[in-house]
């Protein structure tokens, strides 16, 4: 009898169990081609002081952001190209456009952009370390329950797969400017961000508390 429940518990809930684990991803890629790497690496070098030869990271830290538009192929549309169009604050750091590894959809769809190791410019001094999960909303369109879940699931996932110690909201980079974790050549390049709030990051850590993961 005990060795029935045993084998029920491998063969049936096991793999539900591990199911439960693994998140729904939709895989929408923006373009990844030899100038982009070539700026990801040149964002690396000027920018974060890392020279390397592939335009790749090792994870160790979340940052959750919203997009302040209410879509994802809005979003696409503005990470696709390489280069940055405008925003002279940024274009002169570098021509490198901006994007994320991952966009939340307000249903909770989850869309991936780039893969998780691959380099993207979302958070300043912290690119080089950090995952970018995006959430499609902003101050006029409060981030949703479904949205909320949808992190949740994505950053367990993540958790499991890297070495993944920080967890942070984009409105919270700022303290980590005194630290070792931030590499930015410039000391006075920063942009004061508000995304995505304290009441989206209060809630999700407190469904994440036993990840054990570290903000300052
Ligand atoms: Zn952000």
């Amino acid at each position: 009898m005990l060795m029935r429940f045993y084998l029920k518990f491998i063969f049936i809930l096991f793999p539900v169990f591990l199911c439960a684990q693994t998140p729904t991803v939709i895989q929408k890629p923006i373009i990844w081609n030899a100038e982009r790497e070539q700026l990801s690496l040149d964002y690396l070098k000027n920018r974060h002081g890392i020279v390397q030869q592939t335009a790749i990271i090792k994870p160790t830290m979340v940052v959750v952001h919203w997009t302040a538009n209410n879509s994802v192929q809005a979003t696409f549309n503005t990470f696709n190209p390489v280069l940055l169009p405008g925003r002279p604050e940024l274009r002169k750091a570098s021509a490198l456009n901006v994007s994320s590894q991952y966009v939340i959809d307000r249903d909770g769809t989850i869309y991936q952009f780039l893969p998780d190791t691959v380099f993207a410019r979302h958070t300043i001094g912290l690119n080089y370390c950090a995952i970018g999960i995006e959430n499609i909303g902003g101050d006029k369109y409060p981030l949703t329950g479904k949205q909320l879940k949808a992190n949740e699931k994505l950053i367990r996932y993540l958790k499991s797969k890297y070495p993944i110690d920080f967890l942070i909201g984009h409105h919270e980079y700022r303290a980590f400017r005194k630290t070792k974790y931030w590499k930015e050549t410039d000391p006075e390049y920063f942009t004061s961000k508000s995304d995505p709030g304290d009441a989206f990051m209060l809630k999700l850590r407190e469904n994440l508390t036993d990840l054990k993961l570290l903000s300052l």
